[in-house]
């Protein structure tokens, strides 16, 4: 869409290539009170801006090469709070209404309340200085659609987040991972749950990634660390008094892109198992596809780094990702966890089973271990094992549940 200037055509008709537009000096690149819907970037030569306060048409900017001007009425949709001339041959880039508009629509919701909440301020403190403005409505109202209460419901939760975490509310489910030749337990998947004090038990996919926007995912990412450590610490105590010299149990804790970044992260993940007084190997950490793909470069340098102190390094949701097969062999891996959509179609189509089969090969022929999730019937658990997947996990097997549990699992291994 274009830039609807009506002073275009009288001023200055030359628009050369869509994007571009030129001002003769002294043109009118918009004028106060009209609807705006697009702004410049100056390129060449200079704009006043201009606006009416009490009846005097005060000088307010001069802006050159390089900056913006008309921003504001693109990004509220309201009306020109100024007017903008061209004092030499100006030449700028339009910036569409649509650039902007996608961007705002998609961007993040606290971060829009606040830009509507700074133009609407903006905006009526214009109007109480030019008390007789001549041209233009009423400032617009900011967009309310619901959004600004979504907005301020995701602060309120953010904030929330922020104290449990002081206070210790947080605290982890463990869902076995067994041996599917054996059936016997090999490690839980460590998952965490937030005790909020009027909603209860929140599942992790309500508050994980308000926690990866705010970077509260990496405090609360080393306490799950932590307590999923000295969980299994007492687990495989309890195993071992109930026998001994049996295959020490290990636990797999997932990770967000956010801890991996840290520099701090690999310091603070030895120190943890140092602390507990447990071999690296026996925890394995869970990343997706997308986490690897965001920053591979970094990736791979840090998760190099984890694999030569001797932790696991799983795939979680294979196939759901970038599905890229590059990385199976940039990133030390050891573990492929197939997602549960795959195991969840599998019986209805044989395009999936042959899915399913084939990530099961291609694990075998890496040497890589390779765990099934979301395994809910004694069908699926049969085609698994009959393709050779070594370990799965899922509602079939047992449901995440709290640590008292978990010992009772070690005790006598569930039933399937
Ligand atoms: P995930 O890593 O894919 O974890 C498996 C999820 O599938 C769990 O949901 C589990 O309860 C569920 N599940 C297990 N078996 C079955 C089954 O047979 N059928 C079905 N339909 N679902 C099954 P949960 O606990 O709600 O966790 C959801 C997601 O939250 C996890 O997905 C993980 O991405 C994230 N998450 C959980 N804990 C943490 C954490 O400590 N840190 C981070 N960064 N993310 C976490
Ligand atoms: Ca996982
Ligand atoms: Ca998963």
């Amino acid at each position: 869409p274009h830039c609807m200037n009506n002073n275009l055509a009288t001023d200055n008709p030359e628009a050369y290539r869509d994007h571009r537009r030129r001002f003769n000096p002294g043109a009118t690149l918009f004028r106060e009170g009209e609807a705006g819907e697009c702004a410049y970037i100056i390129e060449r030569g200079h704009v006043v801006i201009t606006s009416l306060v009490n009846g005097r048409n005060l000088r307010l900017a001069v802006l050159g090469p390089g900056e913006i001007v008309g921003e504001m009425a693109l990004v509220d949709r309201g009306v020109r709070t100024a007017t903008a001339t061209a004092r030499d041959a100006v030449e700028a880039i339009v910036v569409s209404h649509d650039l902007i508009h996608n961007r705002i629509d998609n961007a993040d919701p606290v971060l829009n309340l606040f830009l509507r909440v700074i133009l609407s301020r903006f905006r009526e403190w214009r109007e109480r200085i030019s008390l007789n403005r001549p041209v233009g409505e009423r400032p617009a109202a900011p967009a309310d659609n619901g959004d600004t209460e979504l907005a301020i419901e995701v602060i309120r939760l953010n904030e929330e987040l922020r104290s449990s975490l002081g206070e210790h509310r947080f605290t982890l489910f463990f869902q076995p991972i067994v041996a599917l030749n054996s059936h016997r337990i090999a490690g839980f998947e460590a998952l965490v749950r937030w005790l909020h004090p009027e909603r209860g038990l929140v599942p992790p996919n309500e508050f994980i990634g308000l926690a990866e926007a705010s970077g509260l995912i990496v405090p609360l990412g080393l306490e799950v660390l932590r307590s999923a450590c000295a969980a299994l610490k007492r687990l495989n105590d309890r195993q071992q008094s109930l026998r001994p010299g049996a295959q020490p149990l290990f636990m797999s804790v997932n990770l967000s892109a956010r801890q991996l970044d840290e520099p701090e992260f690999i310091t603070q993940l030895y120190g943890i198992i140092e602390e507990v007084g447990l071999s690296p190997h026996l925890l394995r950490l869970e990343i997706t596809e997308s986490l690897l793909m965001r920053d591979p470069e970094r990736a791979s340098v840090a998760l190099a780094q984890v694999q030569r102190l001797g932790f696991g390094i799983t795939i979680d949701d294979f196939g759901t990702g970038y599905s890229s097969l590059s990385y199976l062999h940039r990133f030390p891996i050891d573990t492929l966890k197939i997602d549960r959509s795959f195991v969840h179609a599998m019986l209805g189509s044989h395009r999936s089973l042959t899915v399913v089969q084939t990530i099961g090969r291609l694990a075998q022929s890496l040497g890589l271990n390779i765990v099934a999730e979301g395994i809910e019937t004694p069908e699926q658990l049969e085609y698994l094992q009959a393709f050779g997947f070594q370990y799965g996990q899922g509602y079939l097997i047992g449901r995440p549940a709290a640590e008292d549990v978990a010992h009772c699992w070690v005790e006598a291994p569930p039933e399937f």
